[in-house]
């Protein structure tokens, strides 16, 4: 595998290098955020190991700039900040795991062979759907740039339709994703729950509407 690794450490760098080069690797070495953005540029790498304290910036920076640009390689973090907040920051920016320094060689390699065996497919941080924006990391919907007041089980609901947007969710589907909101057992909650999502969509201007499929359940479809 081609991989890219920037870490400012230069002996680290030179040595995390040769361990990875000795077990067939071919690694591009940064030491810098510049460097690592030049070299991302100018060779395809299929894995990318990003140490988050740099000279010149934040590794989460290059990490989310690379997904902005379509990246859909394994990116691994190695850093010393271990705290939680660091790590599901690190992660909600688009990097696919964790490592924290010290590690042990062994598992740095077997983490590489974990994410190369994951199919390329990144779930994106924002979906769209008519004139509603569903912003992933924060859970939050927006409508024209306004956040859409919803209830939570109205929240779990647009959720689920938003990322099948044009497709049947079928009752059962949305029965099992409602499970865990509190006050929705009745046999006509979820009647109840879509009418007031329709009502909450209409009022936002959404531009979207969900649609009754007799007998199957609802789809997520442009207003008529
Ligand atoms: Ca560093």
């Amino acid at each position: 595998m081609r991989i890219l690794l920037v870490e400012d450490n230069r002996r680290f760098g030179a040595l995390l290098t040769e361990h990875l080069t000795d077990h067939g690797h071919v690694v591009d070495c940064a030491a810098t955020a510049a460097d690592f953005r030049e070299l991302a540029l100018t060779f395809a790498h299929d894995l990318y190991i990003v140490d988050l304290g740099l000279p010149d910036g934040d590794g989460i920076d290059l990490i989310a700039e690379l997904r902005r640009a379509g990246c859909t390689k394994p990116i691994l973090i190695i850093t010393a900040r271990g705290g939680v907040e660091d790590r599901v920051r690190g992660l909600d920016r688009g990097a696919d795991d964790y490592l924290v320094k010290p590690f042990n060689y062994r598992e740095l390699l077997a983490r590489i062979r974990a994410l190369s065996r994951r199919p390329a497919a990144v779930e994106p941080d924002r979906v769209e759907a008519g004139d509603i924006v569903f912003d992933r990391t924060s859970g939050e919907f927006f409508s024209g740039g306004r956040r859409i007041d919803l209830r939570p089980s109205e929240r779990r609901l647009l959720a689920l339709m938003i990322c099948r947007s044009g497709r049947l969710v079928s009752r059962a589907t949305i029965e099992g994703a409602l499970q865990c909101v509190g006050g929705e057992r009745s046999p006509n909650a979820i009647d109840k729950l879509v009418s007031r999502l329709r009502r909450t969509l209409r009022e936002a201007g959404a531009g979207i509407a969900v649609k009754t499929v007799k007998g199957a359940g609802y789809v997520l479809d442009e207003a008529s």
